[in-house]
């Protein structure tokens, strides 16, 4: 089949203006203009997208589908004090619960054009039921307030699995030690030589909140007790938290989350030796923890990408909502650039460019058609018109997704599933 509109932004090249992409079982064999394609392939049938931008699946670089359930739940705040009314549904909700909760996630992930996500997981269900509805990307299995004897059994015990690091053709999965508060230095260290060893993406939120970098700079702060209790063996290091894992020889190929709070040199140090940043600034927002210093890591070089993280800290997964958020915290980026973190160097970031994050024959057929209206600017008017409210049509791995502005799939159930686990998340957080 043909998937044609006004403008196709292969991101590997130039936007081609009346363009199209051919697909065939789950890959992409063709990108370029409707009539060449069309002329090439006269017995396909070709789908047309008026006033649309055809893109690849965007890149949600960090996310937790599993807390998709608690949208609404937890008003802004600071981050301290979020963090500890988090802590009390997390604990009561059960595999299941997070399952529910992940598949209305990657439900909401796809009405807003995105394919492709980097999500924090506590296990096997949640991975599952998000590439149940056709999302890929790379799931991290979440280790925290454990010894770093334990991680093997840990992981074991949350079927990790460790024998082919794939969860299914679409999926790969990656370990992700939570934070410096909640997981001690040895077990970031166990963690990240298992990941290196054993070729796992690696994953860890990074100098997120003030209160983080009060407890790193002098052991004090709000994040103390948190730290005394999860991670026993912390001490505070005197430095900010990327020179610290450089310092635990933790920063190498590492999917560095947030990056708020970095002290001078850190986003040089990000540049040299971690894999790439996540950005969440709408996140960032939401907790208060003030805009990432974007500029700063653009200057320095840092492969960038972009995240909503979770409903829990955020209104909406909308990348591009988060994208406009990033232009304004610095406007000296340029739109080609903004692009290319929502898609190519976001799926860079993940390591799972091979597959995802551009229109290119042999990869996945992961594509959104979105309505921008009538334009000469198609990767501006992407950036500053794109909505979910405008993706009209979704295809992941060559299947229907979302058609002509109608999800392809009965959504009900998943939606009634989410609603329950929401009700349970406030009585947890209520104490009741
Ligand atoms: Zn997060």
């Amino acid at each position: 089949m043909i998937i044609a509109s006004d403008w196709v932004l292969p991101i590997s090249g130039a936007p081609i203006r009346r363009g199209a992409v051919r697909v065939q079982g789950s890959k992409i064999t063709a990108v370029g203009t409707l009539e060449g394609l069309a002329r090439a392939n006269p017995t396909d049938s070709i789908h047309e997208h008026p006033e649309c931008v055809i893109a690849p699946g965007l890149v949600n670089a960090h996310t937790h589908l599993s807390l998709s359930s608690m949208l609404g739940l937890l008003p802004p705040s600071d981050f301290a004090t979020w963090i500890s009314q988090i802590s009390g549904p997390v604990q009561r909700l059960s595999h299941d619960d997070f399952a529910d909760a992940s598949a209305f996630g990657a439900l909401e992930c796809l009405r807003s054009g995105i394919t492709v996500v980097g999500d924090i997981a506590y296990g096997p269900e949640a991975p599952a039921a998000a590439a149940d509805t056709g999302i890929g990307g790379v799931f991290f299995w979440e280790v925290l307030g454990i010894p770093a004897e334990e991680l093997s059994e840990t992981l074991a015990s949350h079927d990790f699995p460790s024998e082919s690091g794939a969860c299914d053709g679409r999926t790969l999965c990656g370990i992700s030690p939570h934070a410096p508060y909640t997981s001690g230095p040895g077990l970031i260290k166990a963690a990240h030589d298992y990941a290196r060893a054993w070729h796992y993406s690696f994953a860890i939120h990074v100098a997120e909140s003030l209160a983080e970098a009060r407890l790193l700079a002098g052991g004090e702060g709000p994040l103390r007790s948190t730290a005394e209790r999860l991670a026993p063996d912390f001490k505070a290091p005197g430095v900010g938290t990327v020179r610290y894992l450089e310092g635990l020889g933790a920063l190498t190929d590492t999917i560095a989350v947030h990056c708020v709070q970095l002290m001078p040199g850190e986003a040089e140090l990000l540049a040299a030796h971690a894999r790439g940043v996540v950005l969440c600034p709408r996140s960032n927002r939401y907790l208060l923890n003030g805009p990432p210093p974007v500029a700063q890591l653009r200057l320095a070089g840092a492969r960038l990408a972009l995240g909503t993280d979770s409903l829990a800290s955020n209104d909406t997964l909308d990348l591009f909502a988060e994208a406009r958020e990033l232009l304004a915290v610095d406007p000296e980026l340029t739109g080609e650039r903004v692009l290319r973190i929502m898609t190519i160097e976001g799926a860079q970031v993940l390591g799972v460019d091979r597959d995802y994050g551009s229109l290119e024959p042999g990869k996945h057929a992961d594509i959104i058609a979105v309505h921008v209206g009538d334009t000469d600017d198609p990767v501006g008017a992407f950036i500053t018109r794109g909505t979910p409210a405008g993706v009209r049509s979704v295809i992941t791995g060559g299947i229907w997704r979302l058609i002509d502005g109608r999800m392809a799939f009965l959504t009900k159930e998943i939606e009634q599933k989410s609603a329950r686990v929401a009700v349970k998340a406030a009585r947890a957080l209520n104490g009741a």
